[in-house]
């Protein structure tokens, strides 16, 4: 997937729109369009990463700084009682936007156990 097709690449550059969460110089956080639970919403760098699969040493402080802005977002979304991270990657894990996205999801409820046993 090149930049210039990357969906998400257009939502960092305000070309598609999206309901923002969080900004800032690397990171941006906007809510999914589809979403599953009442708190659904996306980390993402603003830079183009296509998925876990492909980072390096190199982008772990970006993913670090990610991950640390979970708790403070997914609180202030009302997800006050924890909820859950997903990085789905490339084919296996049936990853379908390829630009390295952090999905937190949460709500009132629990949710579903990790993933149905086959
Ligand atoms: P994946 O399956 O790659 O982990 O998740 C991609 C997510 O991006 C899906 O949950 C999907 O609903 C969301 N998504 C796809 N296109 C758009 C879009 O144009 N805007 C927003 N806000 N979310 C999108
Ligand atoms: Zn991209």
């Amino acid at each position: 997937m090149s930049e210039a097709d990357c969906i998400f690449c257009k939502i960092v550059q305000g070309k598609i729109p999206s309901r923002k969460v969080y900004e800032d110089d690397e990171m941006l956080a906007f809510h999914d369009i589809n979403p599953l639970a009442p708190v659904h919403f996306m980390i993402i760098p603003k830079k183009h990463v296509d998925s876990l699969a492909v980072v390096t040493d190199e982008e772990a402080p970006l993913l670090g700084k990610m991950m640390a802005k979970a708790g403070r977002l997914a609180r202030e979304q009302g997800a006050t009682d924890g909820f859950r991270t997903i990085v789905n990657t490339g084919r296996i894990g049936r990853q379908d936007v390829y630009h390295l996205h952090i999905h937190i999801i949460g709500g009132p409820n629990p949710l579903p156990r990790m993933i149905a046993k086959e």
